[in-house]
């Protein structure tokens, strides 16, 4: 019988992973898993060993694990025409109803989808179609985008370069020329409050950052902005008050696209069918990916609004075809697939659950850990949140990088039998469990994390690193 470590010495022999220390797992040092199974939030793992996922995947598996009537869906649709591509107006007929209740959820303004197989691609097309937008406009220059610190946007080298993470542009020669970053809406990390700023002058602050940035770049040379309403990998932070009105303004003075990321919020993570809505941005453009087949397929979506769409319809008239896509773009089984998991988010109403069992997660991580000696701020928002610790939550001092805070805590919560991330900027553990999360399930996730962060504390204490717990 082939056991769980044998399965895992065969891979160190022949895969390499990702956000991992290449060296250590090839020679056996770091530790590797094998997942063979899911059924609703919990994973099982070649031992039998099951987790509970608090992190639904890499915040996609919203719907849950082991759902047939995916698997069914996707079953079909391979019978009957698995695929063939959609290039020169070829389409097969799950694309065209996922586009139809794709537009329908984004509401006016959206005029058309493209799709990709994951949010990195999908982003590569954003910053094509927004070069092409200004050269059919007749204006060449203006082609710098503007993303920012801590935004994460994907791994490819354009979509590395949008990322605002040091770890995605270290060693690649990154961020790529005509990219830029500006501030992070981190009212907390800025300690914002200790300057005597409330939220909303924070974020006039943020907005005031990116004028400046666009006037010293020349207004003329600056076409995009993107930004993920909630920002995620960056360490799970919803915006300060009034963030996006304020954003939202500068662009519109300088005639700049917005490009809203809702790779991670789109579809209900937060308790809306998009964060563009929860929060009133108004995007030329949108990414989707993730929750749009709760990962049972990989499938990303571009979705233009009329603005940047009437453009692209001129170009081609004058240009010609577009000199874009993918081989698998709008795969039957991946469109498929989405439309069985958005009748199931619609179905079990599991946006409105991101609302209600949402709201009780945030409640929860607050008195569980709002006053918590080690946590400086319990954050999130819908089914999304984050603790980040902090040495004295008081004044808001990070721990020293080197005692690894954050991964020990996850490594805890693991010992616990409990998925949370060590996000992979400072001292943060997210939290997004899948959108099907009860009450109960809220309930045992808190638990465990409390134990996990309660044995790190004592640790920490004992090791003279922390003063008292
Ligand atoms: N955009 C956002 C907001 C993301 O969170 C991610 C991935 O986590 C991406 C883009 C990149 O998606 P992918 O890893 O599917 O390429």
């Amino acid at each position: 019988m082939t056991t769980h470590q044998d399965l895992i010495d065969r891979d160190r022999k022949v895969t390499f992973h990702a956000s991992t220390h290449l060296r250590d797992f090839a020679n056996g040092d770091a530790a590797g898993r094998v997942i063979t199974g899911g059924k609703g939030i919990n994973i099982i793992d070649k031992d039998g060993r099951e987790f509970i996922d608090g992190f639904a995947g890499l915040y996609c598996v919203n719907i849950g694990y082991g759902r047939t009537e995916v698997a069914e869906a996707i079953y079909q649709q391979a019978l009957e025409m698995a695929y063939y591509h959609t290039y020169v107006g070829h389409s097969n007929e799950p694309q065209i109803a996922l586009s139809e209740k794709i537009l329908e959820l984004a509401g006016p303004g959206m005029s058309k989808v493209y799709y990709g197989l994951g949010g990195s691609d999908a982003n590569e097309t954003q910053l094509k179609l927004v070069r092409y937008y200004n050269n059919v406009l007749g204006r060449p220059q203006k082609k710098k985008v503007i993303s920012r610190q801590r935004g994460y946007h994907g791994s490819g080298l354009a979509t590395g370069s949008l990322t605002g993470l040091k770890a995605f542009h270290d060693q690649f020669d990154l961020p790529m020329a005509g990219i830029l970053h500006t501030e992070a809406p981190y009212y907390y990390h800025r300690a914002a409050e200790q300057q005597g700023m409330s939220e909303r002058e924070f974020s006039a602050w943020c907005a005031g950052k990116l004028e400046e940035m666009i006037l010293a770049e020349g207004p003329d040379t600056v076409a995009a902005f993107i930004g993920e309403p909630v920002l995620g990998t960056g360490g799970i932070v919803p915006p300060p008050e009034g963030y996006w009105e304020a954003i939202q303004a500068v662009l519109d003075k300088y005639d700049i696209l917005l490009i809203a990321d809702e790779v991670v919020c789109g579809f209900g993570r937060i308790g809306a069918d998009f964060g563009s809505h929860k929060y009133g941005i108004k995007p030329d453009l949108i990414t989707v990916a993730k929750g749009l087949t709760s990962a049972y397929q990989p499938l990303s979506g571009v979705i233009v609004g009329d603005r940047v769409w009437k453009v692209l319809e001129q170009g081609t008239g004058e240009l010609g075809p577009i000199g874009h896509g993918w081989t698998y773009s709008g795969h039957a089984l991946g469109c498929a697939a989405a439309l069985a998991n958005l009748a199931i988010i619609e179905r079990e109403k599991l946006t409105q659950n991101a609302v209600d069992t949402g709201g009780y997660l945030q409640q929860r991580m607050q008195q569980a850990f709002g006053n918590h000696p080690i946590v400086g701020e319990a954050r999130g928002v819908g089914m999304l949140a984050a603790l980040e610790f902090s040495v004295d939550p008081e004044s808001r001092c990070h721990f020293d990088p080197s005692l690894k805070v954050g991964p020990r805590i996850a490594a805890a919560a693991m010992e616990e039998n409990l998925i949370a991330r060590a996000m992979p900027q400072g001292d943060i553990l997210g939290f997004a469990p899948p959108l099907i999360a009860t009450r109960d399930d809220i309930d045992e996730i808190v638990a465990r994390t409390e134990r996990a962060v309660n044995k790190v504390t004592d640790e920490l204490v004992r090791e003279g690193a922390l003063q008292t717990a």
